[in-house]
């Protein structure tokens, strides 16, 4: 039977986020034993918020030196809780913090380690693993004889363990840091606004900008200024995410006059991303392939575009509105304004 520890780390203000508790919630379907191991400032009320998730033993690494992220305190931090707990399966989100580590640990185990991986499951009695590969163009499904196996689930793909607080008895295991290993200090977080962060991966909507929106329109002239208005008053009233066509976030590159809030963070396709908003809109934005292959989670899609030939007409979406989208979205920015 498989010992399934789930690391998992605090954030700043002690509590466990969102990806964290898909881990946990993913592991504990899996059956076996379920051992979670924490890594944090102070990990005492975090392990009291999941006491109730069926963990047989709570693991605990402690105090100012683990509170932030740090390869050479995390990845310490984890490898003595793996030797306390002996585990055959490590699991833990696949949060930057973890990812950055999660390799090392693996070797330092003498383990094996998967990363993006999208679920885990049991069949009879055998634990799978499945990611992507080729851009989300395949999906393999892996096992693995070899002991320890670690595995850095990706965010979104279960659901959140939901279960309840109460009071769980954390063994503490001490971790003590050479002088290197303390080299590196944070000295502070950047971050961008919250209004000005459009990339919102728990939005109901992706809102994807073509480089229509930069074109010349119909009256000759290009109307970059308006776009950038309508896309953002969008926005801010839909609260969706907002995603580039490859194109529209290249033109930056090429000095020419673009959407200021666009970065190449925001390019969805085979060399972008591959969110996984249940519903799109595509706006001024042809529908080619290597731009449409980003929206294959995304299972609701619709697209306004002047050109009825385009590829969205051709099976890529569900309803193509054959319009200006420039008047489109003004209308529905009334619309919505309207409602408020
Ligand atoms: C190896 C490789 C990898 C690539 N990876 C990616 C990727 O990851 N992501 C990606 O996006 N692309 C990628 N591309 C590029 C991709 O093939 C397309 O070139 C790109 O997606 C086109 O962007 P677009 O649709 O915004 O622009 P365009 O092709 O210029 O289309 C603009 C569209 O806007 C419409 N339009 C203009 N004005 C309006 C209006 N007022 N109302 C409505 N519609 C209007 C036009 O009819 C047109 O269809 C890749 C290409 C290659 C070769």
């Amino acid at each position: 039977m498989d010992t399934i520890l789930v690391l998992l780390h605090t954030e700043a203000d002690g509590t466990l986020a969102k990806p964290a508790l898909e881990a946990l919630g993913a592991a504990a379907e899996l059956g076996g034993t379920l051992v979670v191991g924490l890594i944090g400032k102070d990990v005492q009320p975090a392990a009291d918020s999941i006491a109730s998730c069926g963990a047989a033993k709570y693991y605990g690494v402690s105090g100012d030196e683990f509170a932030q992220a740090r390869y050479s305190s995390d990845a310490a931090a984890a490898e003595a809780i793996c030797k306390e707990a002996n585990p055959t399966v490590v699991i833990v989100p696949a949060t930057s913090r973890w990812n950055r580590v999660l390799s090392g640990v693996a070797h330092r185990l003498g383990g094996r380690v998967d990363t993006h991986v999208t679920g885990v499951s049991r069949t009879e009695g055998a634990l799978s693993a499945a990611r992507w590969y080729y851009r989300q163009r395949m999906e393999a499904v892996v096992q693995r004889t070899h002991r320890p196996w670690c595995i850095a689930l990706e965010a979104g793909c279960h659901e959140a363990c939901a279960a309840g607080a109460g009071k769980a008895t954390v063994e503490n295991v001490n971790v003590i840091l050479s002088e290197a290993a303390r080299q590196t200090t944070v000295t502070g977080i950047k971050t961008v606004a919250a209004d000005q962060q459009t990339i919102r991966p728990d939005a109901k909507l992706l809102f994807v900008t073509g480089a229509g929106w930069t074109k010349k329109q119909p009256d000759g002239k290009a109307h970059v200024e308006e776009a950038a208005k309508i896309i953002l008053e969008f926005l801010q009233h839909s609260q969706a995410s907002l995603g580039g066509t490859k194109s529209l976030v290249d033109l930056g590159g090429e000095g020419q006059t673009v959407l200021p809030f666009m970065t190449h963070l925001n390019q969805i396709g085979q060399t972008g991303s591959t969110p996984r908003h249940p519903k799109g809109l595509s706006t001024c934005c042809h529908g080619e392939e290597p731009h449409v292959i980003g929206w294959r989670f995304v299972n609701e899609r619709r697209a306004i575009n002047l050109d009825p030939n385009c590829p969205w007409a051709h099976g890529k979406a569900d309803v193509l509105y054959v319009a200006d989208a420039l008047q489109v979205m003004s209308k529905v920015n009334e619309l919505l304004a309207a409602k408020k």
